[in-house]
């Protein structure tokens, strides 16, 4: 006795201002496509990748007609995009789960292509079940990369694969027998790019309702940076519906709960909230009616990732990048100046430098009466030299011009500069 019931939902994240992702909900086939192709491509890209794959798979619901449905849906988004100008490019990625006949009963089938996915929650545990057909994956895959680097990889959302490269395509296919209880996710990389897999596996786990659980990994994908769009469809195998072949069998029975299976397309949107209304919920789904505090896991607020841990050790290391640049210029000079009626050599700029100030570094046994008085002028605005020892010489040089020039006062000796023809002593 089994059924399958499901939810989804869609956001156009916190960044994009499109929503180049769609979401299928059918009683019989469930997919996610993420398109992409500037401006209007991703948008045109995943509708006809959906609306293709939705008429192909009921004309032929086996896994073969599945396949040969994601190549269908590739060879139109292809025409389309090399008859014009505007859509020359686009190309979405389609993860799909459609109920299909094979050894006797009915079995789920999963196509994959690009880096949207699939994930299976049994017992408990979270697993995988697609590969990504993504440059950065295949990377992983290699050993040239680890997986935490490739989550941070700048180019970790160029795929390999995609409906609409080319006018043929690979298609991952995997048949399915879930046991009651089990629960497949289909997700674009919206969702897995922001929220790791242990929450996404919490949430599965918690929320019984696929549509609760559904909007509450949209909303944590938001709560993380919703960076790209997101789009989460959630299937459950259960134990409410019409008599199927024995234990383990999936039957095509559409679910009692109309609001969680109603078939057709869910639209982009601009919200999760504005896709339930898509699906033409009347009566929200559990979580909704009793309001979406009851039905969501409570999370601490805005969670840290490694992206946002790796952003700040940066602008800390910019920072104090800055600080230690300036620090170098405000204290690396010496100048010369007066304290009390002595000469005095202090280090940094006279007047300080922002929250540098001078430090007295020497103070010279020559007083006020060993120099020239027209020296002293420029003593207490402070004369600058480059080094320590600059700074001493040019100490020395004005008490032995003053030592030259008994005559002290004149213009001639003013206009002397001890620094640059040092007097004898
Ligand atoms: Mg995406």
């Amino acid at each position: 006795m089994t059924s399958i019931r499901a939810g989804s939902a869609t956001d156009v994240g916190m960044v994009r201002t499109n929503n180049e992702d769609l979401a299928l909900v059918g009683d019989s086939l469930w997919a996610v496509a993420d398109g992409m192709g500037g401006h209007a491509g991703g948008e045109v890209a995943s509708r006809t990748a959906i609306d293709t794959l939705l008429g192909a798979f009921s004309n032929d619901p086996t896994t073969a007609g599945l396949e040969e449905a994601v190549r269908r849906a590739n060879e139109v988004v292809w025409q389309k995009g090399i008859s014009s100008t505007e859509l020359r490019g686009m190309g979405t990625t389609i993860t799909a789960l459609g109920v299909v006949r094979a050894d006797g009963g009915d079995r789920l089938a999963l196509v994959n292509v690009g880096d949207s996915r699939a994930y299976l929650l049994h017992d408990g545990e979270l697993s995988q079940l697609t590969e990504d057909h993504s440059l950065v994956e295949e990377w992983v895959r290699s050993g040239e990369l680890s997986p935490e680097e490739a989550t941070l990889h700048p180019q970790r959302h160029i795929v390999t694969r995609a409906l609409g490269a080319g006018p043929e395509v690979d298609v991952d296919t995997i048949l399915l027998a879930p046991a009651l209880g089990d629960r497949v996710m289909l997700c674009s990389d919206g969702l897995t790019d922001e929220v790791g897999d242990s929450e996404i596996a919490e949430i599965l786990a918690v929320l019984k309702d696929p549509q609760a659980a559904a909007a509450d990994l949209v909303q944590a994908a938001r709560d993380h940076g919703g960076n790209d769009n997101i789009t989460v469809v959630v299937i459950d195998v259960q134990a409410d519906g019409p008599a199927a072949d024995g234990p383990g069998e999936v039957a095509r029975a559409r679910s009692q709960e109309p609001d969680h299976t109603a078939v057709g397309l869910i639209p982009a949107q601009g919200s999760a909230e504005a896709e339930q209304r898509a699906t033409g919920d009347d009566e929200p789904p559990v979580a909704g009616r009793a309001g979406r505090r009851q039905g969501r896991i409570r999370r601490p607020g805005r969670r840290i990732t490694l992206r946002v841990v790796v952003f700040c050790i940066l602008m800390l290391a910019v920072i104090g990048g800055a600080v230690a640049a300036v620090g170098w210029f405000a204290t690396r000079s010496y100048y010369v100046s007066l304290s009390g009626n002595h000469l005095a050599i202090y280090q940094g700029r006279p007047g300080g430098f922002l929250w540098f100030q001078p430090r007295l570094a020497v103070l010279t046994g020559v007083t006020t009466s060993n120099v020239l008085p027209s020296r002293l002028s420029d003593l207490r605005h402070g004369t600058e030299e480059s080094s320590l020892d600059a700074a001493k010489h040019y100490v020395s040089n004005l008490k032995a011009e003053a030592r030259s020039l008994p005559a002290a006062g004149t213009a001639s000796a003013a206009s002397t500069a001890p620094g640059a023809a040092p007097a004898a002593p």
